[in-house]
């Protein structure tokens, strides 16, 4: 059987996440957030005591590493159990965010990851959303869309987010953050966030949550259609 494939690239704070899991449960596909991923390695590292930009320290711990995506129905959730733990508030914590985009510029962790990430996708109808799912992980997608919106809007989204999480964070720390992140995750060697030529831009900026997320779902059905 083929499955169809939606890969949703773009930079943090698009509101992918949310959006590619709203747009995944109105198809009956999976959602596969691969952000979680690389923030369960990179929460690994910490523990492990090691930095998370330290290349030669982290490669050959995840010869070890026992990453398991699962899906439960109860919360319509993504877990992350990392060495059969669920990790799955943890990684959400904002020094992870930073972690997370120190760990994904390193090329073995990216290899360690691809196959996973493409297993999931020849196994079911998928929705992925991360920066290279359209260019590297899925280049044969169905449909690829690059979610995007102004770092000023993405960094309002994001407070918001973890002040109701309840993480006191002041805005300009977040918007700071997200700009470092997009700097880290543009300008990398391997896999860097940029768009692929044959996806669809959506730009969310000017719009709110529910206006997006019909405006996605408008992009995938006339995409699929086609
Ligand atoms: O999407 P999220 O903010 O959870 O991703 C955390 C970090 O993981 C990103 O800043 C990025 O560096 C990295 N990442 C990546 N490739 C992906 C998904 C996430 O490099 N496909």
């Amino acid at each position: 059987m083929n499955y169809i494939s939606i890969a949703i690239d773009g930079p943090s704070g698009a509101g992918k996440s949310t959006l590619a899991r709203q747009a995944a449960a109105a198809l009956g596909y999976l959602y596969v957030d691969t952000g979680a991923i690389y923030r369960t390695v990179a929460l690994s590292a910490v523990r492990l005591g090691i930095d998370p930009g330290d290349a030669a320290r982290l490669i050959p711990t995840l010869e070890q590493l026992d990453i398991r995506l699962e899906y439960d129905p109860g919360d319509g959730l993504q877990h992350m159990y990392l060495n059969g733990e669920d990790v799955t508030t943890q990684i959400r914590l904002h020094e992870i965010s930073q972690h997370a985009s120190r760990v994904s510029a390193i090329p073995e962790v990216r290899a360690f990851l691809l196959e996973l990430q493409r297993d999931l996708a020849r196994k079911n109808n998928v929705i992925m959303d991360g920066r290279d799912i359209g260019t590297v992980v899925l280049p044969d997608a169905d449909v690829k869309i690059f979610l995007t919106a102004s770092a000023q809007a993405r960094a309002t989204r994001r407070h918001l987010e973890l002040q109701q999480r309840g993480q006191q964070t002041d805005f300009d720390t977040v918007l700071r953050d997200i700009i470092t992140r997009d700097e880290q995750d543009s300008n990398r060697p391997v896999a860097p966030l940029r768009q692929a030529e044959d996806s669809v831009l959506l730009d969310t900026t000017e719009l709110d949550l529910d206006q997006s997320l019909d405006a996605l779902l408008t992009v995938i059905k006339k995409e699929l259609a086609q």
